[in-house]
């Protein structure tokens, strides 16, 4: 048995630690020895690659320096009108509101299934107002959201449709890939996200415009030769042609993600591996687990969060979170869910209660590690903690 006496002699577990090797450190290297250190030759590799790894033209992505600007940005670029309504999920990180929030548009939130923690269609629906102009999905966890409901949704009451994919590099629905239902996808390449390059984003779109625009606006609004002006063909003069952004990616950001993106498959099927592993280990425990991936699905296996209710579980979540912490192993919480927070409370008056399903979810829920780089003996560390703690 794993005592916590025994456990403090062992290494922390820090959660959601990448997976880096040694290809990626070659390729910093050779990125700083040729002195192009900002957007160039790299970035573009990295856009090639995503596209294809997306199934799309390399016209379709760009590159940028997270997820939040990718989802800003198409927020922009969708063209909304002001104070437009935009739905969105309350269980997800907070840079999915605020992204509609820095557009000028106002976030309505919509309550989850409880058992995929996913936004419900029936919500969706239900939340429609004749101001409503787009939805926001967010694939929690790397489980695929209901597309062909919410398609039908954006159909019949003609939305936008912005997907948060920060979670679902990998993630497919009925055979096609997350981020390529709606007009818009972000992904995030987060420290902790499934391809990791510290800071970084992709946003992809089914129309080209729209990503040109796109790049306009991530550089200052700058015309598109300006992404050029710093090359050998001789200096370039550049217009300015909207008030854009900053949000360009760096080749030194990019020589992390060529390789990192080579890896993805192979990483997957470590945490699938992993994750397996757990619902093994857990199915006599009286914690929730999460629920199956959907058939014609490809989950990306991006959160294992378990939930902890304390009536069933004899420890409250923030106490278990304690015991995992005394154990020395790294947790997570996605997400306290968003109305929780004041800054919503005192802007829009959202309470809690009013997304019962999303809130229950946000105070019981816990991640734990499901870091590819995690050892066979790391896994049986988590399970023998998570074990202990809840008995
Ligand atoms: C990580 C995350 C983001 C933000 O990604 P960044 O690249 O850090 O900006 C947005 N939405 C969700 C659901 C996330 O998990």
């Amino acid at each position: 048995m794993n005592h916590p006496h025994d456990a403090a002699s062992e290494p922390f577990l820090v959660f959601g630690s990448p997976l880096i090797e040694q290809a990626e450190i070659d390729e910093v290297v050779a990125c700083m020895q040729s002195s192009w250190l900002g957007t160039g030759p790299r970035v573009a590799q990295f856009e090639r690659d995503f596209a294809a790894y997306q199934h799309l033209q390399p016209t379709q992505v760009a590159a940028l320096n997270s997820c939040t600007a990718a989802l800003h940005v198409s927020m922009v670029a969708a063209d909304l009108p002001p104070v437009s309504e935009v739905i969105t999920t309350p269980m997800t990180f907070c840079a999915s509101v605020n992204a509609i929030i820095h557009a000028g548009l106002t976030p309505v939130l919509a309550d989850v299934d409880p058992a995929t923690q996913c936004i419900d269609p029936a919500a969706i629906e239900a939340a429609v107002t004749p101001r409503t102009r787009a939805i926001l999905p967010v694939h929690f966890a790397g489980r695929a959201c209901e597309m062909d409901a919410i398609m039908a949704i954006a159909r019949k009451h003609d939305l936008k449709v912005i997907e948060d994919c920060a979670h679902a590099i990998e993630t497919t629905y009925h055979g096609r890939k997350a981020g390529t239902f709606g007009d818009f996808g972000g992904f995030s390449f987060y420290a902790t996200k499934n391809v990791a390059t510290g800071e970084g984003g992709m946003i992809i779109g089914r129309d080209e415009a729209h990503i040109a625009r796109a790049k306009v606006l991530a550089l200052h609004g700058m015309s598109k030769d300006a992404w050029h002006r710093f090359g050998d063909e001789g200096y370039k003069h550049y217009q300015v042609v909207e008030a854009g952004f900053k949000y360009n990616m760096m080749d030194l950001v990019a020589a992390i993600g060529i390789h990192q993106l080579a890896r993805v498959e192979r990483n997957w099927q470590r945490r699938e591996a992993i994750w397996k592993r757990y619902m093994d280990a857990f199915t006599e425990l009286p914690i929730g687990l999460p629920a199956p991936p959907a058939p014609d699905t490809k989950h990306a296996y991006h959160l294992f969060t378990i939930r902890v209710d304390e009536t069933r579980c004899g420890i409250a979540r923030d106490a278990f979170l304690d015991a995992m912490n005394a154990r020395r192993i790294g947790t997570g919480v996605h997400y306290l869910a968003i109305p929780e927070h004041p800054y919503y409370q005192e802007h829009y008056g959202w309470k809690p209660e009013h997304w019962p399903n999303a809130t229950r979810i946000g105070r019981q829920t816990v991640s734990l590690p499901l870091s590819p780089k995690l050892t066979d003996g790391d896994v049986e560390r988590v399970i023998d903690a998570v074990r202990a703690s809840v008995s």
